[in-house]
């Protein structure tokens, strides 16, 4: 019994995952969705606001969960390296998660 009371899970879809983990590969695959916008800036879009990345985020902000804010972190990471901001022409560059 204490061995399903503890059993991790992912707190989006609620799936069984491994232990340290707090979110599944498959919900984590979910909530990348770059994308661009131009127009006088070039804006850089991680995600769209829309679960699963809304619920991970609501999550972060108001239940206290550090690994999302590692998850984040290292997500944004990737993001930076795969859009080559060094190489990017633009006085400015904006990435946000795009409100849809
Ligand atoms: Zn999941």
């Amino acid at each position: 019994m204490l061995d399903t009371m503890f059993e991790p899970y992912c707190i989006i879809c609620k799936s069984k995952i491994s232990f340290g983990k707090i979110v599944c590969e498959n919900c984590l695959k979910k909530t990348y969705a770059p994308s661009l916008t131009e127009g006088d800036f070039k804006v850089y879009h991680y995600g769209k606001y829309e679960e699963p990345l809304s619920q991970l985020i609501t999550e972060f902000k108001y239940n206290s969960h550090p690994k999302i804010g590692k998850i984040f972190g290292e997500k944004l990471a990737y993001f930076f390296l795969e859009v080559k901001l060094s190489q990017i022409s633009t006085t400015m560059c904006l990435i946000f998660l795009q409100i849809i």
